[in-house]
């Protein structure tokens, strides 16, 4: 398997490779399943791994890599590019740190690639069941919680620092307080959900898109088959010989943006990595960008329909 190409980023001296595998799975799969798929996924070629504290997959994505350095698969943990994100039950300026201490250890890792603020609110208490409460969601204090992820690059317990879900508007209150500015921002992008205005903001400001659910999360309890049932996707993917998740990873990966995508399925994860040998034409490329567009993942389905989240899922 050939190297996946890689993104330089702002902020971070490793490049990151432009695909990464997604480790939310739906239902959630059990800490064997998950590290067995994460090893599969090494061997197929993957080096690039999203997760979160919030997913439970930290500790077996740890595993993995202790048993994949073990096997001999990689020869260092420095091969991988790591992903994961603060919950936002501790994104208050003081517990930053110890949150990022505590997915150290759930990875058994000394230092993270990238640390993500996983979502533009605070939520009061430790919240795992959702929807949440009006009550429990509270607007992020940006600056104090920009504090925290930079004293974590300070500390060297991550690399680089970046954020997710969050709008051209909330990064603009970033960028006003940063001192090391987001190297990333990971949201929702896919052939029915653009995201044309943040991709030209954030190329303009040297940071990079992630893209998450660009198959569009299809049968998940947070996404929809709209990207995987599209007609025209599938007409190209005719022509062309390859599936539409090609397609999509494909159109994704052409926009210029790096994408994580999650198969635990050991076919489907090799499939999703052979898109980078073919392109798209202008005519196809053309059809794509008139698929009708809506936002599938909503902060008010996973949050509940509250009207500071209500406010967050119409910025763009
Ligand atoms: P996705 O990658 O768009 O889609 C995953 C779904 O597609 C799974 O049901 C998977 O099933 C299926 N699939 C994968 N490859 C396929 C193929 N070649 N053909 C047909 N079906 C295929 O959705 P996602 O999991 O929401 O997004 C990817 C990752 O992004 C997540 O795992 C997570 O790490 C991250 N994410 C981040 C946020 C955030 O707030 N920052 C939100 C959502 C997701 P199988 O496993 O059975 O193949």
């Amino acid at each position: 398997m050939a190297k996946l190409p890689g993104v330089t980023l702002s902020s971070c001296e490793k490049p990151m490779p432009v695909i990464g595998m997604g480790t939310c799975s739906f239902p959630p799969a059990d800490l064997e399943t998950t590290k067995t798929a994460i090893i599969e996924a090494i061997k197929a070629g993957y080096r690039h791994f999203d997760t979160a504290f919030a997913y439970g997959s930290e500790k077996p994505l740890g595993e993995a890599i202790a048993e994949a350095l073990t096997l001999g698969l990689i020869m260092s943990r420095d091969e991988l590019f790591i992903t994961t994100k603060l919950w936002s039950s501790y994104a208050e300026r003081d517990q930053i740190v110890p949150a990022c201490k505590m997915s150290l250890q759930n990875l058994q890792l000394d230092y993270i690639d990238m640390y993500l603020i996983h979502l533009p609110v605070r939520l009061t208490g430790t919240v795992f069941s959702m929807p949440v409460e009006k009550d429990a969601i509270e607007p992020l204090d940006v600056k104090g919680v920009w504090e925290g992820m930079e004293e974590c690059v300070k500390l060297g317990l991550t690399k680089g620092i970046g954020v997710s879900n969050f709008s051209c508007k909330k990064l603009e209150k970033v960028l006003a307080v940063a001192t090391i500015p987001p190297a990333v921002n990971q949201v929702e992008l896919n052939p029915t959900w653009q995201q044309k205005e943040l991709r030209e903001f954030c190329k303009a400001k040297g940071i990079e898109i992630t893209a998450f659910s660009p198959l569009g999360a299809n049968n998940t309890k947070w996404g929809d088959n709209r990207v995987m049932d599209s007609d025209v996707l599938a007409e190209i993917a005719k022509f062309r010989g390859k599936t539409v998740a090609q397609v999509a990873l494909r159109w994704v990966y052409e926009q210029g943006v790096s994408l994580v995508a999650k198969s635990y399925n050991k076919e489907r994860m090799k499939q999703n990595l052979q898109i980078f040998d073919w392109s798209l034409s202008e005519e196809e490329l053309e059809k794509i960008s008139q698929i009708p567009q809506r936002k599938g993942v909503t902060l008010a389905s996973i949050l509940g329909p509250h009207d500071l989240v209500l406010e967050l899922d119409a910025e763009v």
